[in-house]
């Protein structure tokens, strides 16, 4: 398992859907059917894929990804330039990733 320092979560409340974040960070951002963002956890990182859509897992603040070492540059800037300003970026916590529902 790939080692992760953050976590990222989308508030699909203000995302104003134009794909920013995908175009900058595409391992880490997908776009949902109803054309909204949401975050994922690719195998080529972690092992598994994990699709943080409301379904498959949570979204919103439940639905927390880590972030791969090597995509925290971009999910930083994703965030810097997200519309919406509803990029969330957390420090790794242990807790919050054992007792997510994914
Ligand atoms: S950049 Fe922000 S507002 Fe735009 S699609 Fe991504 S999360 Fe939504």
């Amino acid at each position: 398992m790939a080692d992760a320092t953050l976590m990222v979560w989308i508030d699909q409340d203000l995302c104003t859907g134009d794909g920013i974040c995908e175009e900058i960070a595409p391992d880490v951002f997908v776009g949902r059917d109803d054309g909204l963002w949401i975050v994922k956890e690719e195998s080529s990182h972690f092992g598994s894929t994990i699709i943080f859509d409301g379904v498959e897992a949570p979204d919103g603040a439940r639905g927390v990804a880590r972030v791969p070492e090597s995509q925290l540059e971009d999910v930083i800037e994703s965030a810097e330039e997200c519309p919406g300003e509803c990029i969330m970026i957390e420090p790794f916590d242990q807790e919050v990733f054992a007792n997510r529902d994914a």
